[in-house]
């Protein structure tokens, strides 16, 4: 049991969940290498949504909103920890969901699946076709779902299927704590946010989303100002940590 008053208690919660799905073969053993460089910035943007994530986060519900067909690509990582979150997000987007895996087998793409589905997600489901232009079974996708997709919504995307869907045309939305790697400086939007924190929040931006607001959001979309705006938050933080 960890303690409720720990100063670190939704890290160490986190980390619980994960250490369990990563036995239950949800999460793969690199997936947990990948969240511990995701709590790393975490710790340096002092673990809460900055000014310019929320602003990230809203303008991702307006993108969300607006797109033809928007798909949520959802890994091992993000359904152990936000499963019930991406729920809550498909129902106030309309968005569908779709299971894609860096570390693809037939058996965690079935594991993840009955985990979302549990916690109320419709997820797509069909046969994968290699669709997105990379080498291997990253190119597989569903062709009614990310196939199909004008904006994707993918945290904790690895940076190469981030650039080739932004080949093939599509709007990419990210969640990445690091404002440095490939795929927050190559996706259309980046939120620099824990997924936790970072998902309720485009699900409550949805529905208080104003008349005019979104299309406002959209045109005036500057990712390079908003990773910016992330670093600084962070150099400010270090700047005074010893004060
Ligand atoms: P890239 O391939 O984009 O250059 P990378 O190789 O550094 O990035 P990956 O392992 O491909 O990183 O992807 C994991 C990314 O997700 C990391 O950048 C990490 O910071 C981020 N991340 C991990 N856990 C979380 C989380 N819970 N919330 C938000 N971001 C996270
Ligand atoms: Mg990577």
């Amino acid at each position: 049991m960890i303690p409720k008053d720990h100063p670190r208690y939704r890290s160490l919660v986190a980390r619980e969940r994960l250490a369990r799905c990563a036995r239950e073969g949800i999460v793969a053993p690199e997936g947990l290498a990948a969240h511990g460089r995701g709590e790393a910035f975490d710790y340096l943007i002092g673990e809460r949504t900055t000014e310019s994530a929320a602003l990230a986060e809203r303008t991702a519900a307006a993108m969300l909103l607006a797109a033809r067909h928007a798909v949520i690509s959802v890994n091992g990582n993000t359904a152990a920890l936000a499963a019930a979150e991406i729920a809550a997000l498909q129902r106030a987007s309309g968005a569908d969901a779709e299971v894609n895996l860096f570390h693809r087998t037939e058996e965690r793409i079935e594991r993840i699946t009955r985990l979302l589905t549990e916690h109320g997600v419709r997820v797509l489901t069909g046969t994968p076709e290699r669709i997105v232009p990379l080498s291997h079974d990253r190119a597989l996708c569903l062709p009614q779902g990310i196939g199909d997709a004008d904006v994707v919504l993918v945290p904790l995307e690895d940076g190469d299927r981030c650039a080739a869907l932004r080949e093939m045309g599509k709007t990419v939305i990210t969640v990445d704590l690091n404002p440095l790697s490939r795929t927050a400086r190559t996706a259309t939007l980046t939120i620099v946010d824990e997924v936790t924190r970072a998902i309720p929040a485009i699900t409550a931006a949805c529905s208080t989303l104003e008349a005019g607001e979104a299309e406002r959001l959209v045109a005036s979309l500057d990712n390079t100002y908003l990773l910016r705006a992330a670093i600084d938050e962070m150099r400010e933080r270090l700047a005074h940590a010893l004060e």
